[in-house]
């Protein structure tokens, strides 16, 4: 065993020629003009600093990330190449020449950060470039119909500012057919209809999937590039990103009436072979993966048995040959084998909610032609 890696913790594997096939994937069904690719936090657990120089290479050249540090770290690997950076949780407290400083766009998130914009483009020589969030349903960020109204009636509401995108947000965005999305749909043209020109940006992974009224002009894609699904009723087979793997600690015969876990949550009905994981909710795995789930070792799905605790789970492998699986062994979490989703579905949680903190507490390597290719990026 490898002393520097001993295989008593979590490990992710990062297939960037799988996000190539997704990336193309999502290239042949979007009809709008820019696909714009989701790298908020840490490109969704799987390592920003690889992931966002890889789709730029890929030909993205539009980036969307959550927050004023992921975009100043963002330019900071893009360089001064001519790729735009969304900042989607709006100035976060800071004056927009912060984000101009450093070539990011930030998406205004209510009527006093659109005040503060106009005031300092006024002083400013060059038009500020902004975006603007509207809220269309979800009540989390943007302007609503009365404030829309009212800019609608003011000249000057965006003066100084060079507008790049209006933005609005589904609230059932794994069913973009509900009637509460449509309805989000028909406000967001009728507002952006009466307000000065800009991108339309509606659609995230699910839409660019759906009917091509949903497209619009700007699609924000995060799920689908790293291969997961966000539409349970339009499933995609996306290429498999991630793979998350945990080592087996321990296998053991044991008798029939043993607790399993913390607290007794399980007692074995039968005699059984038990294997030990070293992964846990500490490692961001849900806690609710208690006695529900499963995991693939030695090519079989086997179910989890008793609670996750902080660094374990448990794992019933009666059904696999006697001594097929030893202590060193990794068990497939998800991957190729046992999709995110599928596993999410097992405890009714978005796709994205498991892989998120898993992805980003494992140790992560990356493979594909991609690795090598990178060289030619930073040389760009
Ligand atoms: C996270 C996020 C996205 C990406 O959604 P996916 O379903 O992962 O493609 C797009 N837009 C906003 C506002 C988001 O918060």
């Amino acid at each position: 065993m490898n002393a520097r890696h001993p295989a008593d913790h979590p490990v992710l594997e990062i297939d960037l020629d799988a996000i190539a096939l997704n990336w193309r994937a999502v290239e042949r069904a979007f009809s709008g003009t820019r696909i714009g690719a989701v790298v908020k936090r840490n490109a969704y657990g799987l390592g920003v600093e690889r992931i966002a120089p890889w789709l730029f290479h890929l030909g993205c050249a539009d980036f969307w990330v959550a927050t004023l540090d992921e975009g100043v770290a963002l330019r900071a690997l893009l360089g001064a190449r001519r790729a735009r950076i969304f900042v989607l949780h709006g100035l976060g407290g800071v004056t927009p020449l912060t984000h101009a400083e450093h070539g990011l766009i930030p998406v205004l998130a209510d009527l006093g950060e659109l005040a503060l914009a106009r005031q300092l483009a006024a002083v400013r020589a060059m038009p500020l470039a902004v975006a603007v969030h509207l809220d269309t349903g979800l009540t989390r960020l943007g302007l609503d119909a009365a404030q829309v109204s009212a800019l609608c009636q003011d000249p000057a509401a965006f003066a100084g500012l060079d507008l790049q995108a209006w933005v609005t947000q589904l609230g059932r965005f794994q069913d973009p057919n509900a009637p509460e999305c449509i309805e989000q749909r028909t406000r967001f043209f009728e507002w952006t209809a009466r307000l000065p020109p800009a991108e339309r940006s509606l659609s995230t992974s699910s839409c660019v999937f759906a009917d091509v009224r949903w497209h619009l002009d700007h699609a924000r894609v995060g799920s689908a590039l790293y291969g997961v699904e966000t539409a349970p009723a339009n499933l995609q087979g996306f290429a498999s990103v991630a793979t998350l793997r945990a080592p087996v600690l321990r296998v053991a015969n044991v008798a029939a009436g043993a607790e399993v876990g913390y607290g007794g949550s399980y007692r074995l009905p039968v005699s059984a072979t038990l294997a030990t994981l070293a992964i846990g909710y500490g490692d961001g795995l849900p806690i609710h993966l208690g006695n529900r789930g499963s995991v693939v070792l030695a090519g079989q799905t086997v179910p989890i048995v008793g609670g996750v605790s902080m660094g374990m789970i448990t794992a019933d492998i009666s059904t696999l040959p006697p001594g097929s699986v030893q202590p060193g062994d990794f068990a497939e979490i998800y991957g190729p084998n046992q999709r995110i989703h599928e596993l999410a579905s097992a405890v009714g949680m978005a796709p994205s909610a498991l892989l998120v903190p898993t992805a980003d507490r494992a140790r992560r390597s990356y493979r594909g032609s991609s690795v090598v290719e990178l060289r030619s990026v930073d040389a760009a």
